[in-house]
């Protein structure tokens, strides 16, 4: 399959209009579209990025005027999440309304939904014939993609077209709040941090840790990912490592003697943006171990966080 690269929200839309699947950029990181009227598309999300089919899509809509078309009853503290966050990078978990297919929610009875602040995801989904589903446009497993040259790098010859805009900004993937129940349960860490929406639902709480007997609230959260090749290593600020040839640094303190490459940031919010693309960097230049700063469990430290100790393979939220 031809992968054809566009600026033109107006060529991708006909793309997904037509069934197709389509990456676009959105604020967090890149998203991996298809129509949710186009159920045959939907499916080819999974097929092209190698995607277990029990691991839901998030659906984007263009505005709060969508949400009766994706979204059952929403609740009165729902209303002040999106009120106060919609559009940006937060998804809210409704119980799905019956039209929306259950490939894209792999069979369970609630639906994530998003609406996304990128100007040209915004132009895009106003173009589209339907709200769109759409995962992180990556190979599955591998870190989100944040540019679309890593994109393309990812899934060329398997879609058919992505929307070029500029580097993500965030560099993370949304925060993910489950509405369904009593109270708003915190799923996923991300740029929306558990401060902001304890601001507007004080109530709101963090998800249990997964439990062997339950069922995982997120299922894609049981999956590894972020992984790049290289081992991750998280480590305090200031600890003195081991030094190991081929190894790279990432973090806002110093860089510890003797690794090969380092990226040094200013703040979180470029930790949160480079974190991704330091992976796939890395990865190109055969660093055998990455050491990460972890930062503390607070704002947006708690999603680099939780990204950085879920690609060393231990859980967080
Ligand atoms: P990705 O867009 O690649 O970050 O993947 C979407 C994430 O959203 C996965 O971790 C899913 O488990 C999560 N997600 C999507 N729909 C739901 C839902 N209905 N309930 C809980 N988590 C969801
Ligand atoms: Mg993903």
């Amino acid at each position: 399959m031809q992968t054809i690269l566009t600026e033109s929200p107006e060529t991708a839309a006909g793309f997904l209009n037509r069934g197709e699947v389509v990456a676009f950029p959105t604020e967090t990181v890149y998203g991996l579209g298809a129509a949710i009227c186009h159920p045959e598309a939907v499916k080819k999300i999974f097929l092209a990025k190698g995607r277990p089919s029990d691991n839901p899509l998030i659906v984007h809509i263009r505005g709060k005027e969508d949400l009766p078309s994706v979204a059952g009853e929403i609740s009165g503290f729902a209303r002040k999440l999106i009120d106060r966050f919609f559009p940006g990078p937060l998804t809210l978990v409704f119980r799905k309304n019956p039209d929306v297919p259950d490939s894209v929610t792999a069979g369970l009875d609630t639906v994530g939904v998003r609406c996304p602040s990128h100007p040209v995801a915004q132009e895009f989904l106003r173009l589209a014939c339907c709200p769109v589903a759409a995962p992180s446009a990556n190979i599955s497993g591998l870190p989100s993609a944040t540019s679309w040259e890593t994109v393309h790098r990812d899934l060329d010859g398997r879609i058919s077209c992505i929307l070029k805009g500029g580097p993500s900004d965030i560099g993370l993937e949304s925060t993910i709040v489950d509405c369904s129940g009593q109270l708003p349960l915190l799923l996923r860490a991300g740029a929306i941090t558990l401060e902001q929406l304890r601001e507007v639902v004080p109530e709101t709480r963090l998800a249990a840790p997964p439990d062997k007997k339950e069922p995982p609230k997120s299922p894609g959260l049981k999956y590894p990912h972020y992984a790049p090749s290289a081992a991750i290593v998280p480590c305090a600020p200031e600890e003195s490592v081991p030094a190991v040839p081929c190894s790279a640094y990432i973090g806002i303190g110093e860089a510890p003697p003797g690794v090969e490459k380092a990226k040094l940031c200013r703040d979180l919010r470029e930790y949160a943006r480079e974190l991704f693309s330091f992976f796939r960097q890395c990865d190109d230049q055969n660093i055998r171990v990455i050491y990460c700063e972890l930062p503390e469990n607070h704002g947006l430290g708690r999603a680099i966080r939780d990204r950085i100790l879920r690609a060393a393979g231990s859980y967080q939220c």
